[in-house]
């Protein structure tokens, strides 16, 4: 949830009750909802709060979405709470997946990214092709090293677990990984993340490392370019 004090917009609200309860909370007037793909996990509260506050609703350009919405495609802008936020398409999880970027709110820039890129980790391919998969994620790494990584499920602990095993020598990763435990054991979230954070752990956005490579060569001995690694890395985590 995003508010001024007044006003707030929620992102793949999966569930109606708990934003329901925030906003009387708060005292906050819910006038738009963003979303990032057609997952019942992202969509489920977003006709009870549609009907219970008339928000204005935002979703994919491609895929089912609960009607009626407003449809957003690459580089379309949303303004919320008078900030504009650029869509980004980043097919892969689902063909239509998108986010949402805004390149400064309060000091740094914020993403929306849904289950593309996680913490430490990245979406299941249900409907996109490994190749499509990792052009999204690398478009989503170029963005600013500061930029906040919103994305929508908490799964860091379980992403570091494979992670450290692809890269058993990245101290930065180690670190990490103590620092999240730490979090999640004070009830804490490890989100957001940040984009040059992902960059020095995250194994999804580290196919041309030779370290990730070998690895991913372990498991799938043919794999040498940069999509055959990805590719060979996603079949390893869901085995995992
Ligand atoms: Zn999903
Ligand atoms: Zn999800």
């Amino acid at each position: 949830m995003l508010h001024d004090g007044q006003a707030a917009w929620v992102v793949d609200p999966g569930d109606a009750k708990p934003v329901l309860q925030a906003l009387a909370a708060h005292g906050l007037e819910l006038l738009g909802i963003l979303v990032t793909h057609h997952h019942p996990d992202h969509t489920g509260g977003v006709a009870e709060l549609r009907n219970a506050t008339g928000a204005a609703v935002f979703g994919p350009y491609r895929e089912t979405m609960p009607e009626p919405l407003r449809r957003v495609a690459q580089d379309d802008t949303v303004a919320v709470l008078g900030l504009p936020f650029r869509v980004i398409e980043v097919p892969g999880h689902t063909l239509g997946h998108i986010a949402y970027y805004c390149a400064a709110m309060d000091g740094a820039p914020l993403l929306f990214c849904g289950d593309t890129l996680f913490s430490g980790g990245c979406g299941r391919l249900f409907e996109g092709t490994p190749a499509q998969m990792l052009a999204s994620l690398e478009t989503l790494a170029a963005l600013p090293g500061d930029t906040r990584v919103c994305c929508t499920h908490e799964y860091t602990l379980g992403n570091l677990k494979f992670a450290i095993a692809v890269e058993s020598d990245n101290a930065v990763l180690a670190d990490y990984q103590s620092h999240c435990q730490d979090l999640r054991a004070k009830g804490l979230p490890t989100l957001p993340s940040t984009i040059a954070q992902e960059r020095a752990i995250n194994p999804f956005l580290r196919s041309t490392q030779p370290t990730v490579a070998a690895s991913a060569q372990r498991f799938s001995a043919e794999q040498t370019a940069k999509e055959g690694v990805f590719a060979a890395l996603r079949s390893w985590k869901n085995q995992f």
